[in-house]
């Protein structure tokens, strides 16, 4: 499927009206002013992002697709990217070996601190830098351009289209990653990483300078709440098996350093980037992708992560409520049941 049919098949599941798709365009309204948060500079091209730019998409685990607002403007992944290489790390080694190079324990600490286990040497998790490095490390493949195919074809199963890098991103990501660099050589030291440590950290910095748009993360998301199967093209993404590991990271570990907080006010399993997306997954039923550049002080979307707030206690989304929800997703979306409850 090439993005033009991706994209006429989306908003004709879009066009079909659903009380649902009329609750996203309320609170897209509710936050679309908001001006809290400062967009990424530590490169230039990040800087040129527009505050204003915002996005929805909900893609739930039967394939329709609700979106609202800037859903095709493209932006890097950055973090996000760390989540989705880590599950193909897992398909190429499997759980045992990868859990030898990284673990599995939240840091607390920022993403780009340079710290290893004292006892193992291993990255704390792979959603921080040294263990997102580690992680790339894993992927196998020939050579530098072998790999990096095998994650852009990793990420067009997830989303259902192909993907480009952001060239300059790519090159100012590189040339200032220097504590990335330090930690990647820090990781040699202790055997954690292989010596190709250039092509890795290469491997690294583009994976994080891959485009994406709002739908994309919606599209991820969605494809770990199917089990790993994409529920618009129902190609498989990953192996049924590690969506589990994926998203226990995610849950504990994907939100920066607000990750503990992040699972007491929403409960989902999510991950972030510095250029303001958020994918957000509810197993079983759907998966959230929003983008909007402005960042708190932990570097999570301000507006993403209200609208993460707002879903997950309208509809109850929170992995651990036993309440009974405000609103009952299912009737939302197919506008089936008492009509004043939606
Ligand atoms: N490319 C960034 C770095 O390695 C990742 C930023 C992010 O956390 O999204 O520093």
């Amino acid at each position: 499927m090439n993005t033009g049919d991706l994209h006429s098949l989306a908003s004709s599941i879009t066009a079909v009206a659903s009380p649902f798709r009329n609750y996203l365009s309320d609170v897209y309204e509710k936050y679309r002013l908001l001006d809290d948060g400062v967009v990424a500079d530590y490169i230039p091209e990040l800087a040129l992002a527009k505050p204003e730019w915002f996005g929805i998409c909900v893609v739930t685990k039967n394939g329709q697709v609700f979106d609202v607002g800037e859903c095709d403007q493209l932006f890097t992944i950055q973090s996000i990217s760390k989540a989705f290489v880590y599950g193909l790390a897992l398909e190429d080694h499997g759980r045992e070996y990868v859990n030898t190079k990284v673990s599995v324990e939240p840091t607390g600490e920022a993403f780009n601190a340079i710290v290893l286990d004292e006892k193992t040497n291993r990255p704390y998790n792979p959603m921080v830098n040294a263990g997102a490095i580690a992680t790339s490390d894993l992927i196998k493949g020939k050579g530098a351009t072998e790999r990096l195919k095998r994650i852009l074809d990793m990420f067009k199963r997830y989303t259902g289209r192909a993907h480009d890098i952001n060239v300059p991103v790519f090159l100012s990501e590189k040339a200032t990653g220097n504590r990335n660099r330090a930690m990647a050589y820090l990781m040699l030291n202790f055997g954690m990483v292989s010596e190709r440590v250039e092509e890795t950290l290469d491997l690294y910095f583009q994976q994080c300078s891959i485009l994406v748009n709002a739908r994309d993360l919606g599209m991820m998301a969605g494809t770990l709440a199917n089990g790993g199967i994409n529920p618009v093209t129902g190609e498989r993404a990953i192996d049924e098996r590690y969506v589990q590991d994926v998203i226990s990271v995610m849950l504990t570990c994907g939100m920066y350093d607000y990750s503990g907080e992040w699972v007491y006010r929403v409960g989902m399993p999510a991950k972030s980037g510095v250029g303001g997306g958020i994918t957000a997954v509810a197993p079983g039923k759907l998966g959230i992708g929003t983008f909007s550049p402005p960042l708190d002080s932990k570097g999570n979307s301000v507006r993403g992560i209200k609208i993460c707030e707002e879903l997950a206690k309208d509809f109850g989304l929170h992995l651990f409520n036993v309440a009974k929800p405000d609103r009952v997703l299912e009737d939302w979306i197919a506008g089936t049941g008492d009509a004043d409850t939606w």
